[in-house]
């Protein structure tokens, strides 16, 4: 602790940002003067969680933050000759010291202790896409911007790339690659995977960070999964792989034709099993299912393959010596899920396979958006829920869930979507009176 309060002295601040997510992966946060940092870090900070979606009810409503010193760090843009920002990641407890068990970040935690007990770490590296808007009377996909995937261009986006990659390189956060993505606006900045809690970290400080910056350009970044109909939907694929304590690769086997070891079939099997439970979590909008449809690069079968885009869960090609990069690709979550969340119950249905000792089906290597019908029947292909009710209908169905969750936040993550889902079903949408106003 001392250490920490020497830094802050030196970096200027004056005030501390401490931020937490709600159940929906939205970033909270309560803002402190840096005198009061000590006993945050030693007592916490209450605060009234009754206010925060998925949080508690009313009767227990106090609640306090502990700063995670591990994610300090000094908000740029917020720098001030009078004196700088900073903040911290926090973990919620409630008035007994007990940690919250509502807490997202608790419930990655928990997963992740899980692991540790069958002696893995879990590493995750998300790529999570989106889209720049310029403001200009509503919000229009940045106009001057007519480039695809991997172009150089020399417009406004890539100047606010660049002011990105450098923001985030501030918090700590080493950025592998930045390009331009496949549709018109849309772009990918992927930083460096690590434990599931830091990259889940990482995660949510990209998504506030990149829309600070695009603020600043009077620009609108966003995470929304399908801004655009008619071209792709931005994803979070997530590249995951188990390590052991000394940090061998237990996804690796140089025997095996795909560089996959038992452990990880077993793992894939377990995800391939569950996924229709747990992609309520994992794509989590009425909109993310407007994403998971044929022909964009997202997935929609439940398959796994090599090379194939179409596959929920692809297997990078291996490269010699890189033992450590052997993994697989989950293809189906989107930018808009709570990170931690989706990150926790992914894990739990791998451990589900390798506890059972599942076996996945044959790869797949074929673009499955061309496959008939009868062609999926008879290779035994099913799919994913085509709509976030049918998502939540699988999710009732399916107990890792609401083991990963517990029952406090399964049941109000339930509540929260269910009327998501009615409020949608209740509009008439223009597409409806286009379609139906004329001929009836
Ligand atoms: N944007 C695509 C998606 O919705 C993915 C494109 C890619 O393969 O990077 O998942
Ligand atoms: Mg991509
Ligand atoms: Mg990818």
């Amino acid at each position: 602790m001392e250490k920490i309060l020497e830094q802050v002295k030196k970096d200027h601040v004056k005030f501390v940002q401490l931020q937490f997510t709600d159940l929906l992966g939205v970033v909270k946060s309560l803002t402190i003067p840096v005198a009061h940092l000590e006993s945050s870090l030693t007592d916490g900070t209450w605060f009234d969680g009754s206010s925060i979606e998925g949080f508690t009810r009313i009767h227990e409503s106090d609640m306090f933050l502990k700063p995670d010193i591990d994610t300090y760090a000094v908000i740029p843009w917020l720098e001030s000759p009078d004196g700088n920002t900073a903040r911290f990641i926090c973990d919620v407890f409630m008035p007994d010291g007990e940690p919250f068990e509502g807490d997202p970040r608790y419930i990655l935690k928990k997963a992740m202790a899980e692991a540790e007990a069958l002696g893995y770490e879990y590493n995750t590296g998300p790529e999570l896409e989106f889209f720049l808007f310029k403001r200009e009377n509503g919000l229009k996909a940045l106009p001057n911007d007519r480039a695809s995937y991997f172009d150089l261009t020399t417009d406004e986006a890539y100047d606010v790339r660049r002011e990105m990659v450098v923001a985030l390189e501030k918090f700590g956060i080493d950025t592998e690659a930045s390009h331009h993505e496949v549709a018109v606006g849309q772009h990918e900045i992927d930083f460096r995977y690590g434990n599931a809690l830091k990259t889940a970290d990482n995660a949510i400080t990209l998504r506030f960070v990149f829309k600070a910056i695009a603020q600043q350009h009077g620009l609108h970044a966003t995470f929304m999964p399908k801004p655009i109909f008619g071209i792709n939907g931005s994803g979070m694929h997530v590249h995951q792989s188990l390590f052991d304590k000394d940090g061998n690769n237990v996804f690796f086997n140089a025997q095996d034709p795909y560089k996959f070891s038992e452990i990880a079939y077993q793992f894939i099997a377990g995800q391939l099993k569950h996924v229709k439970g747990i992609v309520a979590v994992l794509s989590p909008t009425v909109n993310s299912y407007k994403r998971l449809v044929p022909g964009y690069e997202a997935p929609v079968y439940l398959s796994w393959a090599r090379t194939n885009r179409s596959a929920l869960i692809r297997i990078p090609r291996y490269s010699k010596g890189k033992d450590k990069a052997v993994r697989c690709e989950l293809r189906c979550p989107d930018p808009s899920c709570n990170v931690y969340l989706a990150f926790a119950v992914m894990l739990r249905a791998g451990l589900d396979g390798i506890k059972n000792k599942l076996t996945p089906p044959k790869p797949v290597e074929e673009d499955v958006y061309h496959f008939s019908d009868e062609k999926l029947k008879k290779l035994n292909i099913d799919t994913l829920p085509a709509s976030l009710w049918e998502a939540l209908q699988e999710m009732k169905k399916n107990p890792i869930a609401r083991e990963t969750l517990g029952a406090h936040t399964y049941e109000r993550y339930i509540e929260a979507k269910t009327a998501e889902w009615d409020e949608f079903r209740l509009h008439v949408t223009k597409w409806e009176l286009d379609k139906y106003l004329e001929i009836f």
